[in-house]
């Protein structure tokens, strides 16, 4: 079982068994681009800069910790999915992973769609002048009101989940005197992440209508028959998170095609449209071998289209909604080092100014992550090193294992990599330490895009 997960909360100190940990790498200066944002490298001095601006800098200029997001990093990455799956393609990336105005617009401007799964990811589309044509709106459970805005503000398309959720959209969309388009959620049985995938007749989760048991059937023979309210576009599936092989994705695309064989049999509608979801992986660490867009869009349509010729249905558009893998290695947070704890043949703490309240991922997921120093080289020996927060939770713990040099001192900047997806989206207040700002890089210049919060900010909800 892992830490996080015990009952009884974290335990206070966990002792691993000598040899748990691999060797430390050969060079600790060594900045691995598997892992940094594109424009990450060490300036002559050893500073590490990213988009032509050093760390010392940025440190400077809007404090620690910070996160930094490298906006090259992030159009390219943005153009790489773009082309991989042309013209008849869609890509939304999904915002949860991390959503701000600046970085809709620079979706837009590389041609991107965008994925939203709340009122407040689609008021932050909205106000930032993301077409609505170009939303889909997803999410188990949209309110009433989620659902009518979607509607009112004309979202390409609806992401439906549960029965309830059909008769709510179709209601929205005929008191308004419109038809939306809609995607039936399916949930297939298929459950993936990084080099596994389980496939099973049924799914033990939340999300979608169930293929087991004629439960999504129903439901798309609901939307047909709601058709003055509902277009029904076709069939959506996700199945996991950081996944690095697309073994999963075959069974997924074979069973949502085979759901569309029997809707043409059944109800003589041939659906135009597949969305087989996101969850590709990123690497956080030299380990993770992630796979490159254009590979993943040949395989996913030639996937598609060999399913779709064994079920004697034309080809569908197809859909994508990356998050993490467009934005989590365009973005590292800075951390100033305030103490260093060695502790006798174990290992040294390092506690940094943030923590759990700017990375959950690592106490919630048992994620990993690779960590530098960047405020300057060092040619001391390897330490092994926990990277903590300042946080009042034995469980505040940002990197779990990793090697740091043995030189390492307060005032020191370190840097965790691939913090883009998932870190300042899950961010919260814990201990009232206020959220870190985003900066984003480019060359030679750095801007706020999310500025850092103030206590103001917190006394402003509580109205005494
Ligand atoms: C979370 C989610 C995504 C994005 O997942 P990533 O792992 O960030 O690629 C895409 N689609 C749906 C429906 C999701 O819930």
């Amino acid at each position: 079982m892992s830490r996080s997960a015990h009952p009884a909360g974290p335990r206070h100190a966990d002792v691993l068994p000598e040899g748990h940990y691999s060797a430390p790498p050969t060079d600790l200066n060594a900045l691995d681009p598997k892992v940094w944002a594109r424009t990450v490298e060490r300036r002559a001095d050893g500073v590490l800069t990213v988009g032509g601006v050093g760390v010392d800098r940025l440190a400077d200029t809007h404090g620690t910790p910070a996160y930094i997001l490298d906006e090259s990093d992030f159009r390219a990455r943005c153009r790489a999915w773009r082309q991989a799956f042309g013209d008849d393609a869609d890509v939304f990336y999904a915002g949860k992973a991390f959503l701000s105005r600046a970085v809709v617009r620079w979706l837009r401007e590389e041609g991107l769609n965008l994925d939203v799964c709340s009122g407040g990811e689609l008021a932050t589309a909205l106000a930032a002048g993301m077409p609505a044509s170009a939303i889909a709106f997803h999410g188990n459970n949209k309110s009433a009101a989620e659902i009518r805005r979607a509607v009112e503000a004309g979202v390409g398309r609806i992401v439906v989940d549960s029965y309830e959720e059909i008769d709510r959209v179709a209601a929205a969309a005929r008191e308004l005197g419109v038809r939306q388009p809609v995607l039936v959620r399916v949930t297939v049985g298929v459950e993936a992440h990084t080099h596994e995938f389980i496939a099973t007749a049924h799914e033990d989760q939340k999300f979608g209508l169930a293929l087991a048991g004629g439960t999504a059937l129903e439901g798309i023979r609901r939307v047909l028959a709601a058709e003055d309210g509902l277009e029904l576009l076709g069939v959506h599936s996700h199945i996991g998170s950081q996944i690095f092989d697309l073994a999963g994705f075959e069974v997924s695309a074979r069973r949502v095609v085979q759901l569309m064989g029997t809707v043409r049999d059944e109800f003589g509608v041939t659906l135009p449209e597949i969305d087989l979801g996101g969850g590709l992986g990123i690497a956080y660490t030299a380990g993770d071998d992630p796979l490159e867009p254009a590979d993943i869009a040949k395989t996913l349509r030639d996937i598609v289209e060999r399913e779709c010729a064994a079920a004697g249905l034309a080809v569908p558009r197809l859909s994508v909604e990356p998050g993490r893998a467009i934005i989590g290695p365009s973005a590292f947070t800075l951390y100033e080092v305030g103490t260093v704890k060695p502790l006798e043949g174990l290992r040294t703490y390092v506690s940094v100014d943030g923590g759990m309240s700017d990375n959950i991922r690592t106490a919630l997921y048992d994620a990993e992550y690779s960590v530098a120093l960047v405020s300057r080289t060092s040619q001391a020996l390897p330490m092994l090193v926990r990277v903590v927060g300042k946080h009042c939770e034995s469980g505040d713990i940002v990197v779990r294992d990793a090697y740091l040099p043995a030189d390492l001192a307060p005032g020191d900047l370190i840097a965790v990599a691939a913090t883009g997806a998932y870190c300042r989206s899950m961010a919260s207040n814990y201990n009232h330490v206020l959220r870190p700002p985003v900066v984003a890089v480019t060359e030679g210049e750095d801007r706020v895009i999310v500025r850092r919060e103030t206590e103001e900010d917190l006394l402003r909800l509580d109205v005494g």
